[in-house]
């Protein structure tokens, strides 16, 4: 566990690094990528504090780790017919990615008597079987969830295509970060999550301030081929 904590010290000043190259004033959050890790290995990370939350991809491996003493998001793709098991025990889902999502999980927030924050996830890199809204869509989007007011949206999240070049990642990431900023919501719409293990460095000089780092914490850089 000593190794985790080396991994997570070094990883809190890459982004400090980051942060200075790129002239970054404001906070970046960690939230760790827990898909496949044990929950031993989840306390371990989550009790120093320095991350916001756990990142769960499948609802299946959330509940058989969820304890409340951590906090959680849920970053996968969501099924409707899952949404009950994660309304109001995650601090945000992060893969808000369509209407009849969001039609679930209004009617179980209003149900619990909870309001579920949520960030809309955009397909940054319009790829095929992924999960998110185009870029373009963010507005009307944003405006159909005034119909819809136990869930409170934050921002936004947004995966790259893995294993493009440098220049291509920036610009997905742009495409992503310009299509939050035009989006003006005085009220908390403040989260933008975007950056993993390889390209957590590119995100945070595209306005990221939420990264959500899984290999580069749990199994150190040298895992990372890019
Ligand atoms: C797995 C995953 C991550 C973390 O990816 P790493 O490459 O391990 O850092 C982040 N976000 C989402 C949505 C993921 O599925």
């Amino acid at each position: 566990m000593d190794k985790l904590i080396g991994n997570l010290n070094k990883l809190l000043s890459e982004v400090e690094e980051a942060k200075y190259r790129y002239s970054v004033k404001y906070d970046v959050g960690l939230v760790a990528a827990g898909k496949f890790r044990s929950t031993e290995e989840l306390k371990t990370v989550f009790s120093t504090g320095k991350i916001e939350a756990i990142g769960e991809n499948r609802v299946q491996e959330f509940r058989e780790k969820y304890t409340p003493d951590m906090t959680w998001d849920m970053i996968g793709q969501l099924q409707t017919n899952k949404v009950k098991y994660v309304v109001g025990k995650v601090r945000l889902i992060q893969s808000l990615d369509r209407i009849a999502l969001a039609e679930e999980i209004q009617k179980t927030a209003e149900k619990r008597g909870v309001v579920q924050q949520c960030l809309v996830e955009i397909n940054s890199g319009s790829e095929e079987n992924k999960g998110g809204i185009e870029a373009e869509e963010l507005k009307e989007f944003v405006k159909r969830m005034q119909d819809f007011p136990n869930i409170k949206l934050r921002g936004v999240m947004a995966v790259a295509p893995r294993g493009i070049g440098e220049t291509q990642l920036e610009k997905c990431f742009l495409k992503a970060r310009d299509a939050f900023r035009s989006i003006d919501f005085s009220d908390n719409f403040d989260i933008l999550s975007m950056g993993m293990s390889e390209d957590f460095s590119v995100a945070i000089k595209c306005g990221s301030n939420l990264i959500r780092p899984g290999r580069i914490l749990f199994d150190g850089a040298s895992s990372i081929i890019k």
